[in-house]
């Protein structure tokens, strides 16, 4: 609908950020907004209203963002996934493949409890690397995933696929 409308035409496309030929999707202007940043947080958190949901694991940093606002909605509490050492106590990590090398991210070992219920967040699904190693994280945890939700998809670098089998992924804007 309307708001929809609003939040995509906010989101500012910049051209060669962080390489050349990337078009990068700059998500600080919706941020900056009071009225869209509660429009864009209301329309994630929707999608899990009504099931008990323990925990939001938010992405590396701009998942930090969405997934603690998310967490807060639902009465969740909020575990972030980071990039290699960054934690500071014990954990496990995967690594997963770029177009050019490997990254690695960590989640701390006790951040879930297996059997909890557990939804993962992030600003931006592209390629689905990132969030594909952050949900073999939740699922070496024995947790209980409900699912993934993305403020933006990049419907085109078809992320959707390489997730398949890791749960129900969710979207609010596609392009
Ligand atoms: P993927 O692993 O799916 O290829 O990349 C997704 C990750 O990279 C997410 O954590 C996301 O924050 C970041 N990312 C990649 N491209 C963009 C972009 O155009 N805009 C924003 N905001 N983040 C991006």
């Amino acid at each position: 609908p309307d708001s929809l409308e609003r939040l995509s035409s906010t989101i500012r496309d910049v051209p060669d950020f962080p390489q050349p030929g990337i078009l990068f999707k700059d998500i600080t202007p919706v941020l900056a907004d009071a009225h869209l940043l509660q429009e864009a947080i209301e329309g994630m958190a929707e999608i899990f209203a009504g099931q008990k949901v323990d925990k939001v694991v938010g992405i590396d940093a701009r998942g930090f963002i969405f997934g603690a606002m998310i967490a807060q909605r639902l009465g969740a509490g909020f575990v972030p996934v980071r990039k290699k050492g960054k934690l500071p106590w014990k954990t496990r990590g995967v690594d997963y493949s770029l177009e050019y090398g490997t990254n690695s991210v960590e989640m701390h070992l006790d951040a879930l409890a297996p059997g909890e219920r557990v939804v993962l967040a992030d600003d931006l699904l592209a390629t689905g690397g990132t969030a594909g190693a952050a949900l073999e994280l939740i699922r070496q945890s024995g947790a209980e995933l409900l699912g993934s939700v993305f403020f933006i998809e990049l419907a085109f670098l078809c992320g959707r696929e390489r997730l398949e089998g890791m749960g129900p992924i969710h979207s609010l804007l596609k392009f």
